[in-house]
């Protein structure tokens, strides 16, 4: 079959948040024609496969692409998040995202989007139905927007052998339970996977007792509440503030954690073990108190081997048996990779550089490439800041932002973008300054940002084996 020859000014690889954020820029701020390509056959990427009762972990206002909004926006009235943004489900998130490129995209002319192709390198991919060949002429650049792809589950199958017989099943398959185990539910993995299936276990009647949580690290999660922007933007600030006090006054580490965990803006289910994980997820006190009526935890280390009769940990074993149903929530869903320069002469990849939050990163990064200028300066702009995976991470993470954030209201314009962005949690603080709350936030955090940041920079020297 004869290959076919498309012309771009930028290829986009990948069809997930981050690819839909960047190419929304591109149409609000340039005349540029995009193709756009993804193995999977929708928009949306990894939440096209996601487990059917995951939720955001933090508020739609500010998911999706700048464009549109993604849900309703407001505050919720009633359940158990009343007075919070609300959160999309997986299922409202894939139809936002055929929402955008049926109703934004593609009419604008500008966007060609080829699902079910593979990407095979130097401008050239391949329909997984046809076979048929593309090769793109790019005018601009070529857009990975697949290095902060998330591992997941369904897809990456359990990290450890699993003997022949053994009930073992992806997150994905609990909602296709039909028999109740007899001696219940084991959740492998620690992380917020994991703490989804357990409060879905528990949300829908199933006896704390007969969850067995094998958990191979504590993590430190954010508190939801300060994650809130909109009307509660002054409450974002205020947690800002109080991450920024924590540091100012910490002598040490740990003694940075307990602080921040004194200020609530970071919990641990387990008050009784000392987390040595962040992947920068959010948690509600509801979801805590949820969480903490689970006694059986075990803590061995990972999982290595499923047995028949008994599950191997790195540090011991634990028995099991027919009548359990084993439940792998192992992937590493912010998946790390090696940084690298986000802007080359005629390549772009996509990564975070406000901690989290890849949506927003994309569209900044899209609003930057507009704006033009040397990639020396977009990359000054724009510099990588690697998803968490250590408390340690946490440190050298919210550094790289702030001093990023620093540099971007030094640009008019930015300032002005970041202003509107409704992927920006902080977007309207400017309109809200005399709010009193807004004000008190703002006092307590420029007292102590400068020293904060010093402390925080000091203490990450030391973490890394510096002076
Ligand atoms: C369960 C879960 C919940 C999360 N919740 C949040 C949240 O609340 N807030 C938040 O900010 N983040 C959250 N995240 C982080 C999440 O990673 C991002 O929000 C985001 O969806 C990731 O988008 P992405 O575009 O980087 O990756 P993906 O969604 O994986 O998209 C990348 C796409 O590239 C395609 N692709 C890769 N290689 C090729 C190739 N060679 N050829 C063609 N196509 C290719 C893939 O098919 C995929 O569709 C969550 C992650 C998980 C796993």
């Amino acid at each position: 079959m004869n290959a076919r020859t498309l012309h771009a000014d930028y290829l986009v690889i990948g069809g997930g948040a981050a690819a839909m954020a960047f190419t929304d820029a591109l149409l609000s701020e340039t005349d540029d024609r995009v193709v756009m390509v993804d193995r999977r056959h929708a928009p949306g990427g990894h939440w096209n496969d996601a487990y059917p009762f995951v939720h955001l972990h933090q508020p739609s206002r500010y998911y999706g692409v700048n464009s549109m909004p993604l849900g309703n926006e407001v505050l919720q009235t009633s359940g158990p998040e009343a007075g919070m943004y609300e959160r999309a489900s997986a299922a409202q998130i894939c139809g936002y995202y055929q929402r955008v490129l049926s109703e934004r995209f593609l009419p604008s002319d500008r966007v060609r989007y080829f699902p079910q192709c593979e990407y095979v390198g130097d401008g050239t991919f391949v329909s997984r139905l046809t076979g048929r060949r593309y090769d793109v002429e790019v005018r601009k650049k070529r857009v990975d927007a697949t290095h902060l792809s998330p591992s997941i589950p369904v897809e990456s199958g359990p990290r450890f052998e699993v003997d022949s017989g053994v009930s073992c099943i992806p997150l994905n398959d609990l909602a296709r339970v039909t028999d109740s185990p007899d001696d219940g539910y084991v959740i492998i993995g620690g992380g917020k996977t994991a703490i989804d299936a357990c409060l879905w276990l528990l949300d829908n009647g199933v006896d704390p007792a007969a969850i067995c949580w094998i958990k191979p690290r504590e993590a430190w999660l954010f508190n939801r509440t300060y994650f809130q922007p909109g009307e509660l933007v002054g409450r974002f600030l205020l947690g800002l503030g109080l991450q920024m006090e924590a540091a100012a006054n910490a002598r040490t580490t740990d003694d940075l954690f307990r602080r921040l965990e004194d200020a609530a803006q970071l919990r641990r289910v387990d008050r009784g073990v000392w987390p040595t994980m962040h992947k920068a997820a959010t948690i509600s006190d509801r979801e805590l108190e949820q969480l903490r009526r689970i006694d059986n935890v075990v803590r061995l280390g990972h999982v290595r081997r499923l047995e028949r009769r008994r599950i191997v940990l790195d540090h011991g074993s634990i028995p099991t048996g027919p009548g359990r149903l084993h439940v792998y929530c192992t992937a590493d869903g912010l998946r790390r990779r090696p940084p690298m320069p986000v802007f080359d002469e005629d390549r772009i990849t996509l990564q975070t550089i406000r901690p989290g939050l890849i949506p927003f990163n994309a569209a900044l990064i899209g609003f930057v490439e507009a704006r033009g200028g040397e990639s020396r300066d977009k990359n000054r702009l724009c510099p990588p800041n690697p998803l968490p995976d250590t408390a340690a991470d946490w440190m050298r993470m919210t550094l790289v932002g702030m001093n990023a954030e620093h540099a971007w209201t030094a640009e008019p314009d930015i300032a002005e973008w970041l202003d509107r962005s409704r992927l920006n949690t902080s977007a309207g603080l400017r309109r809200r300054l005399d709010d009193p709350e807004v004000a008190r936030a703002r006092e307590l955090f420029t007292a102590n940002v400068r020293r904060g940041l010093e402390r925080l920079a000091a203490l990450a020297r030391v973490a890394s084996g510096g002076a």
